[in-house]
């Protein structure tokens, strides 16, 4: 792989330049007074990250930790709770859940759908004693995007006192989610995603409710109990050793963020490369998978001949370009294209120019330089 190597997944992401020489940085001791300030300022962006006033806490883990650590401190033995399961991601709050001994009400939702607010009305109000409900805001295995405002305003109507958890870890930073406005309970997030940065941080906020559920909670857990975050925060550190190369470049991405004209922008920035990729696989004449598609990646329904494990190999090997492929039954039926992470224009084009390159490659006869000129035509 060379200098020329593009990465254009929903995560792992490409991280900035700038960001990338924070992790080249000398190292300092997580308990000095130097790091101290960098957590409090680093902890403060991320509060406005999320649009809220709940502490939210830095994880060494990537975001299935957050998950874990969401569930253990919300859920316990006979517990009820609802599990939105859309895909992949769908499938781990309900097994994590299950593990935990709670009573699993699972809403199956087909792959590439989003979840239907009618039938969650319907389970809500046949289970209204249920104590959290877990969904993703953003469903990458397919690319579904799922409606969480109107899923709070469903448990509002219906279930007042069920928690409302969401994995927002291709969600946040891509579409509003303003946790204190839409009073969320439980948001989960990762560094490898819109975050910019690469894997191995999480995050994880509880609104009061939720931590009132974290402190009387009696599963067994250590690492992740997030009373001991709590705890910590108190005296601006973190409970085990800080992760400081990670949260030294976070600062960086969240300030530069906020230097490119913050939230809104980044929003938009995400939207128009989701705009663009998709022009151009309709100017392909191919179809998008989700039938409500999330700003984070794009899922491009490959043609029934083609081998798409094998695609996405060559499109690695000759273009020097990851995209990723399909998990489960959508092994090699897919192909995923991210919009989040350190991306300009031409890495849209890129993407769709190999992926169409590609599938001429393996015999699939297509109109390239018109649906690269659509797209150009859009950038104008
Ligand atoms: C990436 C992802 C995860 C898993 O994150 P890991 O960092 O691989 O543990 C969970 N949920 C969603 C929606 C994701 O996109």
């Amino acid at each position: 792989m060379t200098d020329n190597y593009q990465l254009i997944a929903p995560g792992p992401v490409q991280v900035p330049p700038n960001v990338l020489k924070e992790f080249a940085k000398p190292m300092i001791h997580h308990r000095t007074p130097e790091f101290t300030q960098i957590l409090k300022e680093s902890k403060s962006l991320l509060k406005a990250a999320f649009a809220t006033e709940n502490e939210v806490f830095c994880l060494s883990a990537t975001g299935s930790g957050a998950m874990e650590a969401a569930c253990v401190n919300l859920v316990e033995c006979g517990d009820k709770v609802i599990c939105i399961n859309s895909g992949k991601f769908g499938e781990r709050w309900r097994d994590m859940a299950r593990i935990l001994g709670a009573q699993v009400i699972e809403i199956k939702v087909s792959w590439g759908e989003s979840l239907n607010l009618s039938i969650l009305e319907k389970t809500l109000k046949e289970n209204t004693d249920a104590k959290v409900l877990f969904t993703q805001m953003c469903e990458t295995s397919t690319g579904a995007l799922h409606d969480i405002k109107g899923v709070k305003d469903l448990l509002n109507k219906n279930a007042p006192d069920c928690l409302l958890a969401v994995d927002a870890i291709t969600g946040l930073l891509t579409a509003p989610l303003p946790m204190d406005d839409w009073a969320i309970d439980c948001i989960v997030a990762g560094s490898q995603k819109a975050f910019m940065l690469p894997t191995g941080l999480s995050f994880i906020s509880l609104s009061a409710r939720a931590k009132n559920k974290c402190y009387s909670c009696r599963s067994p857990r250590y690492y992740f109990d997030l009373r001991k975050e709590f705890e910590a925060s108190e005296k601006d550190q973190t409970a085990f050793s800080s992760p400081v190369s990670h949260i030294r470049a976070l600062k960086i991405v969240l300030e530069d963020i906020n230097s490119s004209g913050g939230y809104n922008q980044l929003f938009s920035r995400i939207a128009k490369r989701a705009r663009l990729t998709r022009l151009g696989i309709e100017a392909l004449g191919l179809s998008l998978f989700p039938l409500k598609p999330a700003p984070a990646l794009s899922v491009v329904v490959l043609p029934e001949n083609i081998d798409g494990k094998k695609l996405r190999s060559h499109i690695e090997e000759k273009y020097n370009i990851t995209l990723m492929g399909g998990q489960a039954d959508l092994a090699g039926k897919i192909i995923r294209i991210g919009h989040i992470g350190y991306l300009n224009d031409s890495n849209v084009l890129a993407a769709v120019e190999a992926l169409a390159k590609a599938l001429l490659d393996f015999g699939h006869p297509l109109n390239i330089e018109g649906a690269l000129d659509s797209m150009k035509a859009e950038l104008k």
